[in-house]
């Protein structure tokens, strides 16, 4: 099976891609992969797979008192990226983040993902704990995702984080990395922002799939800038198809994104999930077509609770 890089250099109308997160610790697998179904009938490009770092919850321990509890919320990255690629034929791209993770551990993930023939992933340093204020690296674990990039490539090469040298994979990673259009959250601004961006690029990594935006001319002028800087691999949209009255202040909270105004002014009229749903759909499928015509070599769908939205958008699209 190309990589994802070959496919995304590869002539072909715009495809689509999608993700998967794993279910909550200890949940049904096939209801994860039945989840998916009406997205497999528009013969996605790739699908990509989330990983989560560990969580602290607390649970009543009697007495008044709470035990503390440290799980990975969501296991089963791999195994999920495995079972699409076994039961689906299906490219699997799984996330590697830094969050969590020693470099050993990292490693570890690549030979894994290196026996089961699994060589794309995205590599990413991941989401602060929910917690906390600011991202920490674990020990001997990276700060930010360039140097998982270049550890990603040494392994390639055969170099082991502890200096000696192995066999060199027979396939390669490649594997893409994060942008983003309206600036990562800790960021001083979009210039230093894009110029960390194109050390990822520099370190190896073969395309950028963005944060989600809701307009479109957010998406063009980040190209263009990242063009201006010499970053010259593809950029593959991700769009999101709003689904619940909740996200109107979630989605700005989180992401750090803004809603231009004619699509805040529509959601302000909204009074229920399903007439967000609806409008979800017409926009992301009006930006989905713009992207289309202006030739993107695929947009990337963040379909968590939004299957049925996304479905909807590429019977319109594609
Ligand atoms: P980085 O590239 O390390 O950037 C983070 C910040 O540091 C930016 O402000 C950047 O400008 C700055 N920076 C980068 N390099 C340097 C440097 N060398 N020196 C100083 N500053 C630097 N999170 C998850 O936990 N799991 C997932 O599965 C997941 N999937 C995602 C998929 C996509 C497509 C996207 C867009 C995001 C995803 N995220 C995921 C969220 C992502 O992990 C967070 O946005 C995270 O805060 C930043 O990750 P990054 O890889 O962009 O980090």
């Amino acid at each position: 099976m190309e990589s994802v890089a070959s496919f995304l250099a590869a002539e072909h109308p715009t495809a689509l891609s999608f993700e998967i997160l794993p279910p909550v610790r200890g949940g049904s697998i096939e209801r994860t992969l039945e989840s998916i179904r009406p997205l497999l009938e528009f013969n996605p490009a790739y699908v990509n797979i989330t990983t989560h770092r560990t969580e602290v919850s607390y649970t009543p321990a009697g007495g008044g008192a709470y035990r503390c509890v440290t799980a990975k919320k969501r296991p089963g990255t791999v195994a999920i990226a495995a079972v699409l690629r076994e039961r689906f034929g299906i490219r699997a791209v799984p996330h590697i983040i830094c969050g969590d993770y020693s470099r050993g551990e990292i490693e570890d993930q690549l030979i894994d993902l290196s026996y089961l023939g699994i060589t794309d992933v995205l590599a990413l340093r991941g989401d602060r704990e929910r917690a906390a204020s600011v991202f920490t690296t674990s020990p001997d674990g990276h700060n930010h995702a360039d140097s998982l990039c270049r550890q990603i490539e040494d392994f390639n090469k055969g170099r082991m984080v502890d200096g000696s040298e192995a066999e060199a994979p027979s396939t390669p990673f490649t594997f893409g990395v994060a942008g983003y259009p309206e600036k990562h959250e800790e960021a001083m601004n979009l210039s230093t922002d894009i110029a960390n961006l194109k050390a990822k690029v520099d370190s190896g990594a073969s395309y950028v799939v963005t944060q989600m935006f809701f307009d479109n001319s957010r998406y063009f002028d980040f190209v263009g800038r990242c063009r201006d800087v010499g970053i010259t691999v593809p950029v593959i949209p991700g769009l999101k198809p709003l689904t619940s009255l909740r996200q109107m202040a979630l989605l700005p909270r989180v992401f750090h994104i803004d809603f231009p105004d004619e699509l805040s002014a529509a959601l302000l009229r909204c009074t229920s999930d399903a007439e967000v749903r609806t409008l979800g759909i017409e926009w992301a499928a009006a930006q989905a077509r713009e992207l289309r015509e202006k030739g993107v070599p695929s947009i990337h769908f963040y379909s968590m609770h939004a299957v049925q939205s996304v479905a909807e958008i590429a019977r319109r699209i594609y």
